[in-house]
């Protein structure tokens, strides 16, 4: 990793670092005396070592002070290193979406891990988290299944502030999705129900409000605006975990495609222009955020950060290979470029965030 300082924050600083390197994504989250969260996780291509973990060695923090894991869900760019960073953080608890869908139900069901279904490296990183966790001790024995307005982490810190960690996703209409989907494996039932609704698993993302007292941070996962009133990001904006509070800092949703965006974000949530990080995603021919959805955030806040500003576009090829390639059913990826960060701090009670940024991260705003 291009690396950033290597200086904790102190126990009354707010801290918020965005590592990515271009796919994948992983927030790591100081909260105040010395008490860490951990938001999904991706891979420093450097060491093999899941990013979260290399960069609280960096800073010289144990991954025993991590009081939280939080898989937001279950897609390969936020997954990537996650059961080691759950056996590594052996004080956290682990959270991950109340709504399954049926390859992740079975992931947990079978725990032999000889079912049929052929793995995605998404669901092999479930079944060891799972395999990690029911060694450990109640209350950390068990899986916290997230359900919009839960709180998922409560601490008061030595100066009195209460802290709260709450999920804001999935809601009970995408549990509900959920349980139809796993419905659909028992034959009987799924010969009187017909057809099921597909879900897809941003649908199903714990979006993440983390609340210091004065500020708050609002980590937007991967969920995207539904057509519906009861999922995506319409319902989150009546939450009553935020209670009247702001976000002055927003990790951006889905990699800020226009998918993620809602009006709810900025008109509810988070203060005007606030500072937004973000990871980009490539893959294939998919690379977000596209032009237009930078021009978008930028209208919103003149803060946004990418932990990787230039990300290598891939190369056109000639249409006979590609057509060779779409028959042998093979995809071809760029090599991930090193990982980037952006750190946010401030001192509570302070009115400005400090931002830290790794060499290949960058502001996206004033360039287009
Ligand atoms: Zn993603």
């Amino acid at each position: 990793m291009a690396r950033l300082a290597r200086k904790p924050p102190a126990n009354d600083e707010f801290e918020i670092t965005l590592l990515g390197p271009g796919y994948g994504e992983s927030i790591v989250i100081h909260l105040g005396a010395d008490e860490w969260l951990v938001n999904d996780s991706c891979l420093d291509r450097e060491s093999g070592v899941p990013a979260p973990l290399s960069y609280l060695e960096s800073i010289n923090v144990d991954p025993k002070m991590v009081r939280l894991v939080i898989a937001s869900h279950w897609h390969d760019d936020h997954i990537r290193g996650l059961a080691r960073v759950v056996k590594e953080c052996v004080q956290a608890k682990f959270v991950c979406s109340a709504a399954l869908r049926s390859n992740e139900f079975l992931a947990l069901a079978s725990t032999d891990g000889h079912n049929k279904m052929r793995p995605t490296s998404g669901i092999s990183e479930l079944r060891s988290i799972v395999d990690v966790t029911s060694s450990r001790q109640p209350p950390l024995r068990t899986p916290v299944f997230a359900v919009a307005d839960t709180v998922l982490h409560r601490t008061v810190l030595g100066d009195g502030r209460a802290v709260a960690v709450a999920a804001l996703s999935p809601s009970p209409e995408q549990v509900a999705n959920g349980l139809q989907q796993i419905a659909r494996l028992i034959p009987e039932v799924t010969a009187r129900r017909g057809r099921v609704p597909d879900l897809l698993p941003n649908a199903t993302s714990v979006a993440v409000w983390v609340d210091v007292g004065d500020d708050a941070a609002l980590l937007g996962a991967d969920l995207e605006t539904s057509g519906s009133a009861a999922s995506g990001w319409l319902p989150v904006g009546d939450s009553n975990v935020i209670s009247g509070m702001r976000a002055s800092a927003y990790k951006v949703a889905h990699h800020g495609s226009v998918t993620g965006h809602s009006d709810v974000i900025y008109d509810r949530l988070l203060t005007p222009s606030p500072l937004c990080v973000l990871t980009p995603f490539r893959r294939g021919r998919v690379t977000l955020p596209a032009d237009q959805d930078i021009a978008r955030l930028c209208e919103r806040s003149t803060s946004v950060y990418s932990t990787v500003k230039h990300v290598p576009k891939r190369q056109a090829l000639d249409s006979a290979v590609e057509r060779t390639l779409r028959e042998m059913r093979a995809r071809l990826q760029a090599i991930d470029p090193t990982m980037g960060a952006v750190r946010l701090r401030k001192k509570f009670g302070a009115a400005d965030w400090s931002v830290e940024l790794s060499s290949n991260a960058g502001s996206m705003c004033g360039e287009l």
